[in-house]
């Protein structure tokens, strides 16, 4: 009897032990919530986050309700610690705290600790979950935006074409008793990282008003039946708050081309969009910014006048712009850089790619214990960067020889029928929107022929075709319809699908005879291309006459 007892005591003095164990161990180990870089940034825009604390590997983040940690490798600390005091820490500074209250909370609470913590391994990161914690609130609030347009580098030209925006918002009345129309929609089209919501914040920031953000993934997907009814707030909402900004992120995923796929929700909160954009007069002082990597599939009713008629390129920054980007990013950071060099070598990065770069070859140097940037902390972690995950968008050597071969056709043909262009380069090309303009059905056909010079240079060249075309081919089809359809300028009484086709297959062929022809001067300017990144009509023009 006596000795059963006994054993009894020693499993169960056995039994506290382990939990007590457990409950260290548990407690001593941080049960934040693990999230990445992107939903770090939802975060940021949303303006949850109260608090950072950068404690190797990881970044802490606090919100009002929770706790988060993102890997510090790969997240742009340059733009949080502008954003927020940045306390670095050797240890995580609740660690004793924590384990306190582990300690306290022995026992059974080390096992419902234990089961807690299951349900918030990474591995069963929920891609939505920061999200959800802002669902409730975050439609209708608008932030107040702190970014001004000296902290946009580069782009001037499209800062003074948003100029008289912000003068509009700043004084609404003075255009309203003068009875003049601003555009309601202003609609930013390029790739990832270029800086479309930066530059839609430094225009709220510029003219002092609130700034409602959306993302159009976040209307469509998280409120499923509700789409509408969240865009009707949040015109409300501005509407009570005007002056103020609508941004609208990702506007593809609300405004892709009806059509194929129909998707009930989504048509449902693309009518509401567009019934609140036609429903208020652009004197009451509100501006629907909406961004998009993917302007090829927006609904053409999107685009209509009284809509985002006001539609602004933006291109990932030539070699130039890359300097003024770094040298912003290098601004309050000690350093030694050649920085011509180094906008030299990041062809193909993104504002935000240049930014992660500076990051990593800031912490390069800081754990060399440098306080001073170097060329050797880029090179370090350049490679890396580049090669390693490619999480960054630049181009390798025979990316950048496939774009030379592309665009060098482009500018040929788009110089020999004298299709106005900025520039075109390697990474960024600006050929000239014309929207109200008469054009003739020759002009029109030119136009076309330059969207299909780069893949069949190509295929000519190179022996292959390449994804890099689909925005080209998917214009210069687009564009043939116009010419049919819109313009009748078919040969036949009836336009028809089949014209359109024979159209295209007439002017690739005139298009590969005419490259065919002039090769030595594609060839010519693929090597201005290859050394200068970018070609203007006049560079164009002399590289011709020195030839012709
Ligand atoms: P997009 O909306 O086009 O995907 P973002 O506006 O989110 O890109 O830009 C990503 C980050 O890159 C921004 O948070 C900002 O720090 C930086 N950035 C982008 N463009 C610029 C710029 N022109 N000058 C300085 N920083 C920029």
């Amino acid at each position: 009897m006596r000795r059963f007892r006994w054993d009894n005591l020693k499993i169960a003095a056995a039994g506290v032990a382990l939990l007590v164990i457990l409950g260290l161990v548990l407690a001593l180990r941080d049960n934040t919530r693990l999230i990445s870089g992107e939903q770090l940034k939802v975060l940021m825009r949303k303006q949850l986050v109260t608090r950072v604390v950068l404690d190797e590997p990881y970044l802490y983040v606090r919100t009002a309700r929770m706790r988060y940690k993102v890997p510090a490798r790969g997240i742009d600390l340059a733009e949080v610690a502008d954003r927020y005091p940045l306390e670095v820490r050797g240890s995580h500074p609740l660690a004793w705290l924590t384990a306190l209250l582990g300690l306290l909370a022995l026992g059974g609470g080390a096992l419902w600790l234990l089961r807690r913590r299951q349900g918030s391994e990474p591995g069963s990161l929920v891609e939505g979950e920061p999200l959800r914690e802002s669902a409730s609130a975050e439609t209708v609030a608008p932030t107040r935006s702190t970014v001004r347009f000296r902290d946009v580098a580069g782009m001037e030209d499209v800062k003074a074409d948003l100029a008289e925006i912000i003068d509009f918002l700043r004084h609404p009345g003075k255009y309203r008793k003068l009875d003049v129309r601003l555009p309601k929609g202003v609609l930013l089209a390029g790739p990832p990282g270029v800086g479309k919501t930066w530059l839609a914040k430094a225009v709220a920031g510029e003219a002092g008003v609130p700034f409602f953000y959306q993302s159009g993934a976040n209307i469509v997907e998280i409120y499923v039946g509700m789409g509408a009814k969240r865009v009707h707030e949040l015109f409300q909402a501005a509407k009570r708050q005007a002056p103020a900004i609508v941004f609208i992120d990702e506007i593809d995923a609300v405004g892709k081309s009806r059509g194929e796929g129909r998707n009930d929700e989504r048509e449902a909160t693309l009518n509401q969009l567009l019934t609140e954009m036609d429903g208020f007069e652009s004197g009451s002082g509100v501006i629907v910014m909406a961004a998009t990597n993917r302007i090829e599939m927006l609904d053409p009713a999107l685009l209509r006048p009284g809509r985002f008629d006001r539609r602004i390129h933006i291109s990932l920054p030539d070699e130039r712009e890359r300097r003024a980007i770094l040298e912003l990013y290098l601004r309050k950071k000690p350093h030694a850089l050649d920085l011509d060099r180094l906008a030299h070598l990041t062809v193909g990065f993104s504002p935000a790619a240049l930014s992660t770069l500076v990051n990593e070859a800031a912490l390069h140097a800081l754990r060399r214990g440098s306080k001073r940037l170097e060329d050797a902390d880029f090179e370090a972690v350049i490679e890396a960067v580049v090669s390693g995950k490619r999480k960054i968008l630049s181009f390798s050597e025979e990316e950048r020889r496939i774009q030379a071969v592309y665009q060098s056709a482009k500018a040929l043909v788009a110089t020999w029928y004298d299709v106005p262009f900025e520039k075109i380069g390697i990474v960024t090309t600006r050929l000239e929107e014309t929207e109200r303009e008469i054009l003739s059905r020759g002009d029109l056909l030119a136009r076309i022929k330059v969207r299909l010079a780069g893949p069949i240079a190509t295929r000519e060249v190179l022996g292959e075709r390449y994804s890099n075309a689909a925005e080209d081919l998917a214009r210069a089809r687009r564009e043939a319809q116009s010419v049919i359809f819109d313009y009748g300028m078919g040969e036949g009484m009836l336009p028809s699908q089949e014209e359109v086709e024979s159209l295209l297959a007439e002017l690739f062929e005139e298009t590969a005879a005419m490259l065919r022809k002039l090769e030595s001067a594609r060839k010519a300017i693929e090597e201005h291309l290859l050394r200068h990144e970018n070609i203007d009509p006049l560079q164009a023009r002399e590289i011709l006459r020195a030839l012709f």
